[in-house]
């Protein structure tokens, strides 16, 4: 089968032919509806191999870690699914037996830092293999095609989303950084559908902003820069804002979204962009505030999200790209051209 690869260490991603994989003892071979593409999928050809070895992947190997489809094949004793079952893969990998595991913290099990698409192949292929049972999550109404996003950027958000919502009291207001993107898209849609808050969209141009509005932001702030947090304070009285989760994680931002968080609130910087956060101890953090980092997500997080939008209560909103697109698909990922995320459908079998 034809699939999008990186076939050595710090190697662009390419066509190549690979194997369809059989599946073993207790895994199910699914037939790829449409995969995802993240943000994420870039920085895997820069893994060099000394780190790619100690992070335990593996080369050549499929790009792709968001996977909609259907189940094609499995193994004798894998119960509870049926070939033509519509699926969404959880994005990350676990263990399921250690002591994070057993504590439904599954987004940091030490087996987390290979996975689908990541040091092993991954959904940019007709077919991709699910490891476990534990893995797949069942789809009743939401299409496969549009699921794959559900499982990583939607979950990633929702996990980051949840954490602060018992902060957002009636009369609250929550901060979206990056509220036209893939994560703050579905960070919007999570604060609408779970909580009471005021959602205000933070982002950089307008039409990502007419986006977050179309899924239900409430107010619109553009650019980040030193104007920012006085917005946001004069927009919640000079409190400032329950909860505010950054999607990009540049200086900027987490300087911006820091200065705008109101005492006991919470401050989350989810975005990979490499920013440094370089607030005063003294006049310049929100006391009794919660500051987290980005944390992935947990299997439990992708059921909750597949359950939300089987309910209608959220969209995943998609570009559908060809899978000769892939490079183009890509390309306008990086340029923030996209709304909403990009899903690209594999050749025919
Ligand atoms: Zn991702
Ligand atoms: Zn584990």
């Amino acid at each position: 089968m034809r699939a999008y690869r990186i076939l050595d260490w710090q190697q662009g991603p390419q066509f190549a032919e690979a194997p369809v994989p059989r599946p073993g003892p207790g895994q199910v071979l699914v037939r790829v509806a449409a995969n995802g593409l993240c943000h994420s999928d870039a920085m895997m050809s820069q893994v060099p191999e000394e780190f790619g070895r100690q992070l335990g992947w593996e080369v050549p190997f499929t790009l792709g870690h968001e996977v909609g489809g259907w189940v094609w094949d499995l193994a004798d004793d894998v119960e509870g699914l049926g070939s033509g079952d519509a699926v969404a893969l959880v994005s990350a990998h676990s263990c399921g037996t250690c002591h994070e595991c057993l504590r439904g913290r599954d987004s940091i099990c030490t087996s987390s830092t290979f996975g689908r698409g990541f040091g092993r192949d991954g959904g940019l292929a007709p077919f991709v293999l699910a490891a476990s049972v534990r893995e797949i999550v069942p789809l009743r109404s939401v299409d496969p095609v549009i699921a794959g996003p559900l499982t990583d950027a939607g979950a990633t958000s929702y996990h980051a989303v949840k954490r602060v919502l018992p902060r957002l009291e009636p009369g609250s207001t929550a901060v979206v950084i990056g509220a036209g993107g893939g994560l703050g898209s579905f960070a919007v849609q999570f604060l609408r559908a779970l909580s009471p808050a005021r959602v205000v969209a933070v982002d950089t141009a307008d039409d990502r902003l007419a986006f977050a509005t179309s899924l239900g932001a409430h107010e619109s702030v553009i650019g980040v820069d030193a104007a920012t947090a006085p917005t946001i304070l004069e927009l919640t009285d000079g409190d400032g804002a329950a909860a505010v989760l950054d999607f990009v994680g540049i200086d900027a931002t987490i300087e911006a979204g820091l200065a705008a968080t109101r005492m006991a609130g919470a401050f989350a910087v989810v975005g990979a962009a490499g920013g440094t956060f370089r607030r005063p101890w003294y006049g310049g953090l929100p006391r009794e505030a919660d500051v987290f980092t980005f944390q992935g997500s947990n299997i439990a997080d992708v059921h909750d999200v597949v359950a939300l939008a089987e309910r209608g209560l959220v969209q995943s909103v998609v570009a559908r790209f060809d899978f000769d697109d892939v490079a183009q698909a890509y390309e306008q990922l990086e340029h923030g051209e996209l709304h909403g995320r990009a899903v690209v459908i594999p050749d025919e079998v």
